[in-house]
């Protein structure tokens, strides 16, 4: 069975991705699975420079196929930040909880309509030979003005769709990768895995 690593240690966007790629008779590795890889700084300014990076370190160290995912937030009142920050919007050491809360504090007062927000996500593949590419997802929203649901992680919990009429912190698994921006580029990336196995 060929092997896949998935370079992340975010367990939520881990879940997501193998949920996604069950199915595909692939052995499925993360980070976990080679505990000396040293950390790697998300330096680029755009998602698909992170994802690019961390999947072409990844694959050159473990000498495998490996997949990375680098996403954010981004928030049109606030000309698009958090971005590429949105990990560490509340500061260095931020949980899920203070980048919320950040978020909520700096939208206080902000009408509905101007709440509008895009997640997006851009998954990149890199072969240990040097080979690689990149696909993306987005997914349209608005920032809700208090946390609603239990499942997901990050921003979900304020993230509200419209035409389900549910955050997508109320939707489960399967559903969020349904409609998410991760879901999507996943769509997307399963149309062009096959060349590289
Ligand atoms: P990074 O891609 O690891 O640099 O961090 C992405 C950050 O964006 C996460 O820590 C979350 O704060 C946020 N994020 C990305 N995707 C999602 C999602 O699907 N739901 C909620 N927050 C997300």
């Amino acid at each position: 069975m060929k092997e896949i690593v998935i370079a992340t240690k975010n367990p939520g966007k881990l879940r997501e991705i193998e949920e996604a790629l069950r199915g595909m008779d692939l052995k499925v590795l993360s980070l976990k699975d080679f505990p000396s890889l040293p950390p790697i700084e998300e330096d680029e300014r755009t998602f698909r420079g992170n994802a690019l990076k961390k999947a072409r370190i990844v694959a050159h160290h473990t000498g495998r196929l490996t997949i990375a995912d680098d996403s954010g937030l981004e928030v049109d009142f606030l000309g698009g930040d958090p971005g590429v920050h949105s990990a560490r919007f509340a500061g260095e050491e931020a949980s899920d909880v203070d980048n919320n809360r950040k978020l909520l504090q700096l939208l206080e007062g902000v009408s509905p309509s101007q709440r509008k927000a895009s997640f997006r996500c851009v998954i990149a593949v890199a072969g240990p030979q040097g080979r690689e590419t990149s696909v993306e997802g987005e997914c349209r929203g608005i920032i809700g003005d208090k946390e609603r649901g239990e499942q997901g992680f990050g921003y979900d919990p304020l993230f509200f769709l419209p035409e389900l009429g549910k955050t997508l912190a109320e939707l489960p698994l399967e559903e969020k990768n349904r409609v998410s921006h991760r879901g999507k580029a996943l769509a997307a990336l399963k149309k062009v895995l096959g060349d590289f196995l």
